[in-house]
């Protein structure tokens, strides 16, 4: 029995999900490389939470079944689909400690941010659902002449492949979902390979929320899978959310498809300019928050923060403090923690050697970043000083570990800050809202935030980022956009067409 079904957080064993059941994997033996699917709990490796052989075959099914569905789905008609988002939004609150509890137990965050994330999935659909959320793809008709209107339609575009990352395994995935099914979608969902059973557990809720068999379909995979998927030729639209080097394998597998939609929310390069009004206690709590928070595994985590050369040693010196005594524990531990573990040993080994990196580039360790002597994938946080941030230097490294460059002036922040192939998240720190006015407009970002930090972002918000970050900001409030496709009429009401200049004038009888 898998783990997660012993704790009782999983009612089927691991399974795909196609056309209203759930069709379990074999658990394979682990003999052939990347062949079985496993997560274990990496505040206790050991524990092997969901284990699974991927069913290639299972792709072609799923898109069928969610092919065949797509009609009556779409048929239904707005408030059927809203009735059964309802539905679902009632089965997410009733399964909130078990959501929660499985995100800590497969990603190893906090169990203080699995429950933000739990809550995160009703709230999702509440906003999509909220009228000022549907006045994205609503068009009053505009008269163009007295018998003549211009009118737009908004149509699903068929069938959604839905790809999620680790980190927040439920919400974002379930952040493109909701609109898709919204919208009139079917959708094939392939959760992160390392966050399988989250996954499910998704699947499990829609299944009980009474969902028609069809519209939400899920498979298990890793990266073959997930490309076969994005290269199925009966996919409608892929909405992804993962690292740049993931979004640019999709990108490239659809070259010859220019009219497949293709949302991508991908990595981060994050920066935060701390400026010399900046208040201290103020800037200190949110960069410390925003570069360390889900031990530095979210997209929006800050990776580069600039400060002033007036206030630089005072600030690094209480970052520096207040970042070594961050309590760090596996996420369920009863003493309040702020950071987990990281999501495997390849991932806590990237950020040891991007340390390295640093340092042999001439960086200057603060606070160094070390394997914590126990159990787990645990890595304490660590702070690198550079000299200043160049596109020589720009990396996304997903983990706890960020780096302090000094500026000499605002415009040495902001080109700093801009020196990033990224441009998903910034901060300005500034006690003079002048200030902010003039340095915001000059970043290059998708969310920038005055006196909060990287991290953090409302739903009720558009989010995504600019250049390798994304396109278009495919998700947050502006999500719906990505999953309806406008349709532009001219409606005539009169019979009373001019014959062109060069067309014989004819009667008809
Ligand atoms: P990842 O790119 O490794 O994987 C994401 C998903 O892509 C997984 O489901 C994976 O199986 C799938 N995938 C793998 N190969 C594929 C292929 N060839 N074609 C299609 N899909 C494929 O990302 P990750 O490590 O799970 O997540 C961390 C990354 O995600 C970071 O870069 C982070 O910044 C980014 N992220 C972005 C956002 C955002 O909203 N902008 C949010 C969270 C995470």
């Amino acid at each position: 029995m898998s783990e997660a079904v012993r704790r009782g957080l999983l009612a089927n064993e691991p399974s795909d999900y196609i056309g209203g059941q759930f069709h379990p994997l074999h658990r394979g033996d682990g003999g052939a490389a990347g062949a079985t699917l496993a997560s274990h709990d990496p505040a206790a490796p050991t524990v092997e939470v969901w284990r699974g052989v991927p069913n290639a075959s299972h792709i072609d099914l799923a898109v069928a079944t969610a092919v065949a569905a797509g009609p009556a789905w779409r048929g239904a008609g707005d408030s059927a689909r809203r009735e059964k988002l309802i539905a679902l939004r009632t089965e997410f609150i009733a399964r909130h400690e078990a959501l929660a509890a499985l995100i800590t137990l497969e990603s190893g965050k906090t169990l203080a941010e699995s429950r933000l994330e739990a809550n995160a999935l009703a709230e999702k659909i509440a906003i999509t659902l909220d009228p000022a959320c549907a006045f994205r793809v609503q068009f009053e008709s505009i008269a163009l002449t007295a018998t003549r209107r211009a009118s737009c339609t908004f149509r699903p575009h068929g069938v959604m492949a839905v790809l999620g990352p680790f980190n927040f395994p439920a919400h974002l995935p379930n952040g493109h979902i909701v609109p898709a099914l919204l919208a009139g979608n079917t959708i094939v969902f392939k959760p992160s390979e390392r966050t399988p059973a989250v996954g499910q557990l998704l699947a499990e809720c829609a299944d009980r929320a009474g969902i028609p068999a069809g519209v939400f379909n899920l498979v298990q995979g890793g990266p073959p899978e997930a490309a076969a998927l994005c290269d199925h030729e009966a996919i409608d639209g892929i909405l992804f959310t993962g690292s740049w080097p993931t979004g640019r394998r999709i990108l490239a597998a659809n070259l010859e498809r220019p009219g497949r939609l293709i949302a991508l929310e991908m990595g981060g390069n994050n920066a935060a300019i701390v400026c010399g009004d900046a208040h201290l206690k103020q800037a200190v709590i949110e960069c410390v928050r925003s570069a360390f928070a889900t031990t530095g595994q979210r997209c929006t985590c800050t990776r580069r923060i600039i400060v002033d050369g007036s206030i630089a040693r005072e600030f690094i010196s209480l970052f520096t403090k207040v970042t070594s005594t961050l309590v760090i524990g596996p996420g369920d531990s009863r003493e309040p923690v702020f950071m987990g573990p990281l999501i495997s040993k390849g991932a806590r080994d990237a950020v040891s050697a991007f340390q390295s990196k640093c340092a042999s580039r001439g960086g200057r360790v603060i606070l160094a970043t070390q394997c914590l002597d126990r159990e787990g994938w645990f890595l304490s946080p660590g702070v690198v000083q550079v000299d200043r941030f160049t596109r020589a230097n720009d990396e996304e490294v997903f983990g706890p570990l960020v780096q302090i460059s000094v500026a000499t002036s605002d415009l040495d922040a902001i080109e700093q800050a801009n020196a990033s192939q990224y441009g998903l998240a910034a901060a300005v720190f500034t006690s003079s809202e002048e200030r902010w006015n003039q340095i915001a407009p000059h970043i290059r970002a998708g969310c920038i935030n005055w006196n909060v930090g990287t991290a953090g972002a409302s739903s009720r918000l558009p989010f995504g980022g600019l250049g390798h970050s994304g396109n278009n900001r495919p998700a947050g409030a502006f999500s719906i956009d990505s999953c309806a496709a406008p349709i532009a009429h001219l409606e005539e009401r009169s019979d009373g067409a001019a014959f062109p200049q060069g067309m014989q004038p004819f009667d008809c009888v």
